[in-house]
């Protein structure tokens, strides 16, 4: 009988190489798979404004354009705001390859939080209202960064949100530091999608949706930079009600004293 047990450990390191194996082929199967994603939203993004400048340049070159001169406007519009269109999805992508996280090194100086909201709030319309409570602080962080990162979540809160968007930039002040929430009355998103919104080129596929633009990189951007931080990022969503995007900043990231040696330019 204990011939039988000197088989046991076989039988466990068999178990385990098979075991092993099946992860490694399902996780080359899934990185593929995020892979011919990536290409095909790549492509897809792409494909559009291309199309639109190739004709509108076709028509520009034809017997049409020649003897109406008078629609020439338009298709020359057309390619401009169409190489502009692609000018901004490059930047989208360089954008994410620069904050990769093998290369990301922020820049961190004090910023009086109150004061970016508010810069941050003159330049979007009267859609756009400010809730700060507790005093100002100056938090540490890549003013860059940050800001793209509240353009970011704005920017969604306005292409999700159905008619008129209604949104809300707070502030709160807790026991672990503070938090700022971008609060949308948008269209909102499922719990079954909301797991899944940081990740890279992860669109929710709804029809309602898919006439608004973009890459799905943006929270993953978002997420890169808040991470980069040591802060954290979490979302409350309920379909048809609105979405709140919220970062934790930890009282280490906090001044609430200026030191004298700093100097801050606003
Ligand atoms: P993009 O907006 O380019 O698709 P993001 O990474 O910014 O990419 O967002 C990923 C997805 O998360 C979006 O496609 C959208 O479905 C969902 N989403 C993001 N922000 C909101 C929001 N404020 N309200 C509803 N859905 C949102």
């Amino acid at each position: 009988s204990l011939r039988w047990l000197a088989l046991f450990p076989l039988a466990l390191t068999a178990q385990l190489l098979l075991g092993f194996s099946l992860w490694w082929l399902l996780r080359r199967r899934q990185r593929s798979m995020v892979q011919t994603e990536v290409l095909h939203s790549i492509v897809h993004e792409f494909q559009t404004p291309i199309t639109a400048i190739q004709m509108a340049a076709d028509i520009l070159d034809s017997p049409i354009a020649r003897n109406h001169p008078e629609r020439t406007d338009k298709y020359v519009r057309i390619i401009r705001e169409e190489t502009e269109r692609l000018q901004q999805q490059v930047e989208t992508m360089l954008t994410l390859a620069r904050a990769d996280r093998n290369t990301l090194t922020l820049n961190l100086e004090p910023i009086q939080i109150h004061y970016l909201l508010h810069s941050v709030a003159e330049r979007h319309g009267d859609y756009l209202n400010l809730n700060l409570q507790g005093k100002d602080t100056y938090v540490l962080a890549d003013r860059l960064h940050l800001t793209n990162v509240l353009y970011n979540l704005i920017d969604n809160a306005v292409k999700y949100s159905a008619d008129k968007p209604e949104i809300t930039l707070v502030t709160k002040a807790n026991a672990d530091g503070m938090t700022i929430s971008v609060r949308d009355r948008g269209v909102g998103i499922s719990p079954k999608q909301v797991s899944h919104i940081f990740q890279p080129f992860f669109r929710v596929d709804d029809c309602n949706q898919t006439s608004v633009k973009g890459f799905g990189l943006g929270l993953s951007y978002v997420q890169r930079i808040v991470q980069a931080h040591n802060w954290t990022i979490w979302v409350k969503s309920e379909l048809g009600q609105g979405s709140e995007f919220s970062i934790q900043i930890p009282t280490s990231s906090l001044l609430p004293v200026l030191p004298n040696s700093i100097r801050v330019k606003e």
